[in-house]
């Protein structure tokens, strides 16, 4: 035992020691639910795991409704076709996000328009939705329609980045104006509030992902949440292969194999259980970073709206080259050869290959923050000495 406790001591302190970005925690009742499905078979689509795993998310967003999917995308994917996405239909999202959104918004035939972010806080600009809905939109046969390409306006996806809300009021009130679904990504918040709100029960419909770096992880899977009755069984339905009658196999609708399987439920259950307390670490290893970094000349620690109590799912620093002396990549390699993973943040999507010709409503933030911005290691399980020897990497650059 004492043995096995110096070798950790050891490796600890030894710069061999790899320090991952954000990995999943498991230390609960998953071990004893994933038996439970494996004692009883019940292994698959079917299994009191997927009611509980839904009912207790939909309880902790304040939803009346939620329905597991096999992934965060697959959650969008549905949201959108429910909240009645048809081909050629626009929706505005966040180009600073992760692709899965813009993507599920393809898988429905629409497209995408992509809105710059603010300065202040990384997420979708309201004043950018306001300016494309009042200056480059108009009113044609009861449809908003985008004045460019002739297209429909259908929606408003607002993609809440890295535990952080979206400024959502000024949003929802343009939504009202121009009769716009709203779709919320909160895919990276499970936990975060805005004006003491719940992220995910903002609007009509929102998305969580359940992916292995996300705030809790099934392996992978998602879950659509709402209050709305009629688009939960839909989601439900699509989900489930769209199956009217269950003897005869009779189908009205083309549905998808979306199911989460109830060992992933099985995991989701044990994993919510900790969430409360995920989310205070989560918060408290962001401190600590702030607190390191604040001192540090050409920083920028993670912000955080007075508006808004963030969860910090991915802790993220900017770095002012001039000031600090190393960009971003220069930092990410540098931590890297301390075996420390860091990360930048994606490739604002107005800039994606994979999305060539679309249209974007400014950029520059997004693209300014995907120079300077680098996420540092933020697990849930990260031991204190680890997030001292990253503060340590990074601030001793000047000597
Ligand atoms: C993770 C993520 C998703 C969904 O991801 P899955 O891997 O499909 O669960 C969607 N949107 C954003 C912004 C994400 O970060």
């Amino acid at each position: 035992m004492e043995s096995n406790l110096n070798a950790k001591a050891e490796l600890k302190s030894s710069p061999t020691k790899f320090i991952p970005l954000c990995v999943p925690h498991i230390a609960g009742n998953e071990w004893e639910y994933v038996k439970d499905c494996l004692d009883t078979s019940w292994v698959s689509s079917v299994g009191t795991y997927v009611n509980r795993f839904e009912r207790m998310v939909a309880d902790f967003a304040g939803t009346e409704y939620g329905v597991a999917a096999v992934s965060g995308t697959a959650a969008l994917h549905t949201a959108m076709m429910v909240a009645g996405v048809e081909p050629d239909d626009e929706l505005l999202v966040s180009s600073l996000s992760f692709i899965a959104p813009a993507n599920a918004i393809k898988y429905c035939g629409g497209h995408p328009v992509f809105i710059d972010a603010e300065p202040n806080y990384w997420q979708m600009d309201p004043n950018r939705v306001a300016e494309f809905l009042n200056n480059d939109c108009r009113w044609s046969e009861g449809q908003l329609q985008n004045k460019a390409t002739g297209r429909t306006v259908k929606g408003i996806v607002p993609v809440h980045i890295l535990g952080h809300a979206v400024d959502m009021d000024p949003i929802l009130e343009l939504a009202r104006k121009y009769e716009l679904v709203i779709i919320e990504d909160a895919t990276e918040s499970l936990g975060a509030t805005y004006k003491g709100r719940m992220v995910g029960h903002l609007a009509d419909i929102a998305c969580f992902s359940f992916n292995g770096n996300k705030v809790i992880t099934t392996g992978g899977g998602g879950m659509i949440v709402t209050d709305n009755e009629a688009w939960a069984k839909r989601a439900k339905y699509l989900t489930t292969q769209a199956k009217d009658n269950e003897v005869e196999y009779i189908h009205h609708s083309i549905g998808y194999n979306y199911r989460l399987t109830n060992i992933q439920a099985a995991l989701g259950c044990a994993q919510m259980e900790q969430l409360p307390a995920y989310i205070e670490k989560k918060r408290s290893i962001a401190q600590r970073y702030t607190e390191a970094f604040d001192s540090v000349d050409g920083l920028t620690t993670m912000p955080g709206a007075e508006w808004c109590d963030a969860v910090f799912w991915l802790y993220t620093i900017l770095v002012d080259e001039k000031v600090y002396g190393e960009n971003s990549r220069e930092l990410l390699k540098r931590l890297a050869d301390s075996k420390i993973q860091a990360r930048p943040l994606w490739q604002p999507l107005h800039r994606s290959p994979a999305y060539a010709g679309s249209f974007a409503v400014g950029g520059e933030v997004a693209d300014k923050l995907n120079q300077m911005a680098l996420s540092l290691p933020c697990s849930v399980g990260i031991e204190d000495e680890d997030i001292h020897f990253v503060i340590e990497a990074i601030k001793t650059r000047h000597e």
